[in-house]
């Protein structure tokens, strides 16, 4: 019998579920489609780079292994029917992706590919429980982090990791496979470069990274809000495109340590971990909301159009320092801190106004770890538009941020170079520093480095006046 093993976002061959399950049944064909016009994830440019580069990092392991990785090109069910037709293949395995119009397709696939006599499974390969397995008493989904957590827990996690296969079938050589560059996945201008420098897409970069990140476990509680970016694993990428999996690093922990929860950084380092399934969880129970607020009153929330102010943001151009430095950041290295994605996204929906979703297209463009959920969560959580939200009134002080979360100004004098020789007090706030110390820094307002777009008091006062208009609904 030989089984199709449909590789997607389990860029992977350690605890890979449809290929553990294949393997028990014989012959297998590794494959992979890149799909056509219908982007089910909708995977923005800096995501395709890092797809590219997985990709070429999951062939090559697969030729290692004696196999090949198919790569074909086009509407996911033509595809595949094809692929069953030239290898005669009975069955089919995947891991389930779980952004809402990602199911819709793949329950379309399955019910098409069993009434052709197939026989297709789907596995969960990428999350700890699968978003129905987790309800509240009365059967329905939590909206609030901490509880769902705490229910995650009780329900226990499975920890049987299979390891790669040592070696795998070899594929038939006249089964035509595309090369991952005729994907162009890769962008034509190459704005590209600096990635290089940050990135090793693939299971062994994610194995590197983690290991990097380990030592430093500990006091993740406390150094995961520094902004220079030390204190946190970088690893969201490698999680979102299945090179590593939650299972898979919570398994490691406990081997090294017996209990994960004794230390508070190791424990802070699984809740968040909880927080990237929480967000795909919100997507798959109210699927609407990767295109609505939750809060459903923001329906009626008088957005501003200001593209002048959207794309003073999206170039790091707003004036105000620690925004623009994490800005340029994601510009740069395809990755933002945690912290500094809530800072820009309330300066974007709060001081500025301006629609939470122009803010998540931008994310999703420009994120080498853009992920539907994880991003629709956190920008409707900072916008105050979505679940266990931040209440719409606690607005961030970008000023106060960044003296408590960079207090030597390391951050953004990367970024921000033309402030690199400010004291840290106009390095925070330029525009209030006296014109001696500012021209002792080669700073000139409006032409060295820009005057605010917005005046922070203010535009904070006319945010909480807007919502005050749909306080009522
Ligand atoms: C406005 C906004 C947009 C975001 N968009 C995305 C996105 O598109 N993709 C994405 O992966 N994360 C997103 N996040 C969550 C979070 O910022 C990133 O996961 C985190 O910064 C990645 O860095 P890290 O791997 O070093 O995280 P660590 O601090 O090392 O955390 C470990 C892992 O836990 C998960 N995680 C940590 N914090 C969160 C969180 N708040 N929500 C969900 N998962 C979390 C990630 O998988 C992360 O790799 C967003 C947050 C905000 C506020």
């Amino acid at each position: 019998m030989t089984t199709l093993v449909w590789f997607r976002q389990d860029l992977r061959l350690q605890d890979n579920p449809a290929l553990s399950a294949a393997l028990n049944d014989g012959h297998i064909i590794p494959i992979y489609i890149q799909a056509g016009d219908v982007d089910t994830a909708r995977e923005g440019s800096a995501a395709r780079w890092w797809r590219h580069h997985s990709l070429s990092d999951l062939a090559s392991g697969i030729a290692a292994l004696g196999s090949r990785l198919i790569i074909r090109q086009g509407e996911p069910l033509a595809e595949l029917q094809k692929l069953i037709l030239q290898t005669g293949a009975t069955a089919i395995v995947w891991n389930r992706r779980l952004e809402p119009a990602a199911i819709a397709a793949d329950q379309i696939i399955k019910a098409a590919l069993k009434a052709d006599g197939m026989n297709a499974r789907s596995f969960n390969g990428n999350y700890l429980h699968e978003p129905w397995e987790i309800l509240n008493k009365q059967g329905q989904p939590f909206q609030i982090f901490t509880p769902y957590w705490k229910a995650k827990i009780a329900a226990g996690l499975d920890f049987s990791i299979q390891p790669a296969p040592p070696s795998l079938p070899p594929v038939d050589q006249r089964l035509e496979s595309l090369a991952v560059e005729a994907l162009e996945l890769l962008p034509n201008i190459p704005w590209d470069k600096n990635f290089y420098l940050e990135w090793i897409p693939g299971e062994a970069g994610a194995w590197t990274r983690f290991e990097q990140f380990l030592p430093k476990i500990d006091d993740y509680a406390e150094a995961r809000n520094f902004l220079v970016g030390t204190g946190v694993s970088k690893l969201s990428a490698h999680l979102h495109f299945g090179e590593i999996t939650p299972r898979q690093i919570i398994r490691h922990l406990l081997d090294m340590r017996g209990s994960v929860l004794e230390s508070r950084g190791v424990a802070h380092f699984m809740r968040e971990l909880g927080w990237r399934e929480f967000g795909v969880y919100l997507a798959y129970h109210f699927p609407h909301t990767v295109d609505t607020p939750l809060d459903k009153r923001f329906n009626r929330f008088p957005w501003r159009d200001a593209p002048d102010d959207l794309r003073a943001w999206q170039r790091g151009q707003t004036g105000i320092p620690v925004v623009d430095a994490a800005m340029r950041c994601l510009w740069v290295t395809g990755w933002m801190h945690n912290r500094a994605r809530m800072i820009v996204a309330s300066m974007l929906t709060k001081n500025l106004l301006i629609d939470w979703r122009l803010g998540a297209a931008w994310f999703m463009d420009t994120l080498v770890d853009a992920d539907l959920g994880s991003n629709t969560a956190g920008w409707q959580w900072t916008a105050g538009t979505g679940a266990d939200a931040a209440p719409y009134f606690r607005i961030f002080n970008p000023m106060l941020q960044a003296e408590k979360f960079d207090p030597e100004g390391t951050f953004i004098r990367r970024w921000v170079p033309e402030l690199a020789r400010a004291d840290t007090k106009t390095l925070f706030a330029p525009w209030e520093a006296r014109s001696t110390d500012l021209l002792s820094a080669g700073i000139i307002l409006g032409t060295t480095y820009p005057t605010p777009i917005t005046e922070l008091a203010g535009s904070r006062a006319r945010a909480l006046a807007s919502f005050a208009q749909i306080k009522k609904y």
